[in-house]
Parts: C-alpha cells; sequence; structure tokens
C-alpha cells in the first residue's frame, strides 16, 4: 500500500494524467486448461509456441515503471524461464503476481524463493464443485488448494483470484471466502467475467445490472475475517456504490505481441513500445460511456481497478472515503440478506472447448 500511494502521489506531482498501475505481462498464452470462459488457447499453434524472453519481459517492465507487474497468461509456470523471470523483477523490486492455476505449482515450486515481491495468484472460481465447472476439470480444485497449503507453509505470500460469471450463487461464495481465509490466503481477488469473443461459453456473463446485484450479495454484510486484495472502492464500484470511467492505460498489457490497444481484453492492435501504446490509441473509443458495445457490459478490474485508486488520491473526499471503506464498513444490508436466499436457477455447465490434439500437444511442450 505504501509503495502504491507514494508511486501514485508522485506521477500527480508530476503532473501526469495517465500513469501505468499494473503492467498485465503475459509471457505466453499455452495453457494445461481449457476453461470455457478463456480464450487464450484458441490462438494457432505458431502463437501458442511463442513465449516472450527474460531480455522482452525487463525490457517491458522497465519502459513501463509500473509498481506492480501481474503474471497471468496462459498458464506462467509453463514458460521454461519463469523462475529467470521472477527472479528478474524481485531484483527490480517488482510487487509480482504470479496467477496460476496451481496445477504444476508443487512440481516448479523449487524455481522461486520466498520473498515480499512475490506473491502467488491462485485461480480458484469457488468452491470445489464451481471452480471445477468453470475451469472444467475434475480434481482442479483439490489440486490448487494442496499447492497453495504446500506454498504458504515453504512460506511464500499466496492470495486468490477469482472470475465470477452469471449463476454464481452468491451464498457458496461467500462460502468460498470462508474457506479461503481459514486455509491462511492473504487475500482475495474478484472480477466479474468479460464476454471474449474468443471463449467457447457465450451465455454465461454478465450484464451490468447483474453484476451490481450479484456483487452487492456477496459483499455486503461483510465479515470482517474477509481480506481482499482489491481497492476497496473498487469493491464499492463492483456493488454499485460508486461510478468511475475506465481507465485501460491503468493495467496496459504486454504479450507476445507488443502492447496490446487498448487493454487486457480488447485486441485492438499492438504497439511497440508502452509510450506508443499511450500517444496512439484512441482512448477516448472505449470505456462504458464511450458507447462501444465491446465495453457496453465491462466491469472488470483490469479497466476499472486503476480508477478506484485514482480516486482514492483525487480528492480528500475520495481518500476518507477509503479510509472509511476499509477500516469501518461492513455494508450492512436486510435487502441483500434477502438476495441470499432467493432460489438459485440450475446452473448449466460450461461449455468444454474441444481442445484438438495439436493444441494438447503445445499444452503440454
Ligand atoms: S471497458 Fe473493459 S473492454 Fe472496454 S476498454 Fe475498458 S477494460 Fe477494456
Amino acid at each position: 500500500m505504501w509503495t502504491v500511494s507514494t508511486y501514485v502521489l508522485r506521477q500527480k506531482l508530476a503532473g501526469r494524467k495517465q500513469y501505468p498501475l499494473v503492467l498485465m505481462l503475459e509471457p505466453l498464452f499455452r495453457c494445461n486448461l481449457a476453461c470455457a470462459g478463456c480464450g487464450k488457447i484458441q490462438y494457432p499453434a505458431h502463437i501458442l509456441k511463442k513465449d516472450l524472453t527474460p531480455e522482452e519481459c525487463f525490457r517491458a517492465v522497465d519502459e513501463c515503471g509500473a509498481p506492480m507487474v501481474s503474471i497471468p497468461g496462459g498458464e506462467p509456470l509453463m514458460h521454461p524461464q519463469i523462475g529467470e523471470i521472477v527472479e528478474g523483477l524481485v531484483a527490480r523490486k517488482k510487487y509480482i503476481y504470479l496467477c496460476t492455476n496451481a496445477l504444476l505449482l508443487k512440481e516448479k515450486i523449487d524455481l522461486f524463493k520466498p520473498s515480499k515481491y512475490l506473491t502467488f495468484s491462485v485461480h480458484l472460481d469457488g468452491q470445489r464443485e464451481e471452480h471445477d465447472l468453470a475451469v472444467c476439470r475434475e480434481g482442479g480444485y483439490d489440486i490448487a488448494v494442496d499447492a497453495v497449503k504446500v506454498a504458504l507453509k515453504r512460506g511464500f505470500r499466496v492470495t486468490t483470484n477469482t472470475t465470477l460469471f452469471d449463476g454464481a450463487n452468491p451464498k457458496s461464495v461467500r462460502a468460498f471466502f470462508d474457506e479461503m481465509m481459514e486455509l491462511g490466503v492473504e487475500g482475495m481477488m474478484l472480477s466479474p467475467g468479460y464476454s471474449y469473443d474468443k471463449a467457447p461459453d457465450q451465455k454465461h456473463f454478465l450484464g451490468r445490472a447483474r453484476t451490481r446485484r450479484m456483487f452487492r450479495a456477496i459483499l455486503s454484510n461483510r465479515k470482517k475475517e474477509w481480506q481482499f486484495n482489491l481497492s476497496p472502492l473498487f469493491l464499492e464500484f463492483l456493488m454499485g456504490k460508486k461510478t468511475y470511467p475506465c481507465t485501460p492505460w491503468g493495467m496496459p498489457t504486454y504479450n507476445v505481441f507488443g502492447w496490446q490497444k487498448p487493454c487486457y481484453l480488447l485486441q485492438d492492435g499492438y504497439a511497440e513500445t508502452f509510450s506508443e501504446l499511450l500517444a496512439t490509441t484512441e482512448w477516448s473509443k472505449y470505456g462504458t460511456e464511450s458507447g462501444n458495445p465491446a465495453c457496453a457490459n465491462c466491469m472488470v478490474h483490469s479497466g476499472y481497478e486503476a480508477s478506484a485508486v485514482h480516486a482514492t488520491f483525487n480528492s480528500l473526499g475520495g481518500f476518507l472515503a477509503t479510509v472509511k471503506a476499509t477500516l469501518f464498513s461492513r455494508y450492512r444490508d436486510d435487502e441483500a440478506l434477502r438476495m441470499l436466499e432467493e432460489p438459485m436457477a440450475a446452473v448449466h455447465p460450461l461449455v468444454q472447448i474441444a481442445a484438438t490434439s495439436d493444441t494438447l500437444q503445445e499444452t503440454r511442450a
């Protein structure tokens, strides 16, 4: 928090209007899962074969200057030089969130040393049944939880990241929070799913009104034990208590194609450098207010969390709202309690990506 606060204040003092907070560094697209809500492994084999080199990663991190680096993918533990990449980023004193489904974590854990700069951000989309359904892999939850226990025992920092789709049961999500806190993770990250046009399941993404309603049910009447690894104002945004414009430059994406325009989710071209990304992207074409249909239902953290952090530091009111949300708010809400008792529609199985044998060979590489 201290690093982020001082970084944001430095940007403000320098008069910068667009600054990155978290670099989303995708060093590969290969994965050992085929989740229905994600389309990354739909790339052709020659793209799936590509890896960013450690030097390319370091160049992007140095150029961007963000204090935090999130490493999603694909599955970053499948990158042959992931240990070297993480070591180089720790040496640069970047706070790293290595986003993993944890299937390989026990096997690869000796590549890493515990550090305050390194956090394993383990992908868990809810309790056992919900997670296994979302990632289309029976037993995935148990493997991930087992790996979390091992990582915690070895002294690593561990958080969870959870994507929630339409049909998520708020009561079960709250029980999942209890499970994760009992497990000993440091914090939990949440985001509504986004309708990737490459994702095979297009039926279970949430519209904005349903997103707010679902998060109101989940996050109201909050237990004090729950720790979230997100800006408290972003959580209020998800609950419909705040509105923010999208600031996609706050979490820029770098991958094997270059700097992705305009955000982690859309692909409207690429820039060769971060400064080119800032200068050549038509930012006014994006965000919910822009009228761009691709942005209409989006409330994901990579577009809006940086906006919430910006709001914290943009005025005394924003700062006081953050302090209040952090220290005092449990969001008592009787209507939200009632919503927890509403009958849930039967959950339809998500669509399994039909992986071709070629793709499977690639992802096992
Ligand atoms: S609203 Fe969502 S999809 Fe649109 S630019 Fe922002 S983060 Fe990307």
